[in-house]
């Protein structure tokens, strides 16, 4: 198994989070292998944006690496925020603005269905390997909980009673689309 790979990521409470539940590997982020530029992230499907981020890192500093994209997607809104979902209530980026936005949005809509799904892209000597993992349930018509970030005061998983925002990150990371698929690419690690 590998000992060392590179998150194509700058979030380093994400590049920490991740590394927790692939165990023995150990994680490099952006900054630790001297990328201090943005990586660009300009494609309009979450696999277009994780593949994107993973190639420009491996072509650019040489290193095996992985690069995720998270969105959420609303059954009634024909899918949106999904790739957007950072920028859904604009450029600013506003967690809370978005949740605004979406309970707005969705102010009238009986159908709550929701997913929130992950892509996740890996490249080892130049060969590509796709991960996904997704967790389904409903938009609360209200916030609930005080924990998590993003959307995580509004989403209620499948057969749950609490939102994602109620939950420890230990509960979250059983359920959730990011725990599945990094789940799924340890499992590949582990194989190799
Ligand atoms: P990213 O691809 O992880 O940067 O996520 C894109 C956007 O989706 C973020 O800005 C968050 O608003 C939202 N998001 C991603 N993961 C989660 C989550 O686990 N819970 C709630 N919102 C999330």
């Amino acid at each position: 198994m590998k000992n060392k790979l590179v998150f194509a990521s700058a979030n380093s409470n994400k590049v920490e989070e991740v590394s927790m539940k692939l165990g023995g590997i150990k994680l490099l982020g952006l900054k630790e292998i001297g990328c201090a530029e943005e990586v660009p992230e300009t494609s309009d499907t979450l696999e277009g944006n994780a593949r994107q981020k993973a190639w420009y890192v491996y072509d650019k500093f040489g290193h095996d690496c992985f690069a995720d994209d998270t969105g959420l997607e609303v059954l009634s809104l024909d899918g949106k925020p999904g790739v957007h979902s950072a920028r859904y209530a604009g450029e600013q980026r506003s967690n809370e603005d978005n949740r605004k936005k979406l309970l707005e949005d969705m102010s009238n809509e009986l159908d709550r269905r929701a997913r929130f799904r992950t892509v996740i892209c890996l490249i080892i000597g130049g060969k590509e390997t796709m991960f996904e993992g997704i967790v389904d349930g409903k938009i609360l018509r209200e916030e609930k909980g005080k924990g998590g970030f993003g959307y995580d005061s509004l989403f209620v998983p499948l057969d749950n009673s609490r939102s994602f925002a109620e939950m420890t990150i230990e509960e979250k990371n059983i359920l959730s689309h990011r725990g599945k698929a990094i789940g799924s690419l340890r499992r590949f690690l582990e194989g190799k």
